[in-house]
């Protein structure tokens, strides 16, 4: 079970987007028609062919002041996926699990009708899978796992100039950030890391999850939903003060 992990150290991220670009190249994805919705963030969303997207907010940091929070967006790669569990139950092999690495993988050779994508979409806690209406398949990060099976790192974490992000065996990704996490709760005591146990993507936050983004943290093992979360604010399913971990 442990096979692969990424860290992704949110303080050490500068918004470059070099990760989302190298995304894209490496797994052959076009350009998105994109439009300017008063924040940095481009293109606005995830699709079919944007599968790493750099999230940019503006918050109120822990002295009351505006603070920017870039969140490196991408599939979780769940131990226990719930798309999977909802793929299973409409098409089989329309989700399958990296013998290798254990990523988590929208078979492309698999069509699925929209209804049945919208139930797959609406169950991922973390708001991923999407959608490519003409060939009626499903898309998201693939961890890039043919990469890996050649021993080469993720094209996203093989770019990042940063540090912030980190790829190898789950077990050595999990006490990198956990030492990490040490250091960085001297300076951000609200810094927390997104529930590593539960998910193969760990991010380490500074703050408050839901400075970063509606979709930042949740636990897929404890059964919320994407459909929850937006019912919901992120504040009131996943619990405040150190309530992550
Ligand atoms: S984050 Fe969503 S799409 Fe990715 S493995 Fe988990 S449930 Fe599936
Ligand atoms: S490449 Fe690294 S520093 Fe640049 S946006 Fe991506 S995670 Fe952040």
């Amino acid at each position: 079970m442990a096979r692969k992990s990424f860290f992704i150290d949110t303080t050490r991220c500068t918004g470059c987007r070099g990760c989302q670009t190298a995304c894209k190249q490496w797994n052959q994805n076009p350009g998105t028609k994109t439009r300017q919705e008063g924040t940095y963030q481009n293109p606005p969303d995830l699709s079919a062919a944007t599968w790493k997207l750099v999230r940019f907010s503006e918050a109120k940091g822990p002295g009351g002041e505006t603070r920017w929070y870039f969140f490196p967006d991408q599939c979780r790669h769940c131990l226990y996926p719930p798309c999977k569990i909802a793929a299973d139950r409409k098409e089989k092999e329309a989700d399958i699990l990296d013998a290798k690495t254990r990523a988590v993988i929208f078979n492309p050779a698999i069509k699925i009708t929209p209804e049945h994508f919208k139930e797959i979409r609406d169950i991922c806690p973390f708001d991923i899978p999407r959608y490519d209406e003409k060939l009626g398949r499903m898309a998201k990060c693939t961890m890039c796992f043919d990469r890996v099976g050649e021993g080469m790192l993720p094209a996203c974490v093989k770019t990042c100039p940063t540090g912030a992000m980190n790829f190898g065996d789950r077990d050595a990704i999990r006490k990198m950030a956990e030492k990490r996490l040490d250091r960085v709760r001297k300076i951000h005591r609200r810094a927390s890391l997104v529930k590593p146990g539960a998910v193969r993507v760990i991010f380490l936050l500074a703050d408050y999850p839901e400075n970063y983004q509606q979709f930042a943290a949740a636990d897929p093992a404890e059964g919320i939903t994407r459909r929850m979360a937006l019912k919901h604010p992120l504040q009131s399913i996943s619990g405040l003060g150190d309530r992550i971990g």
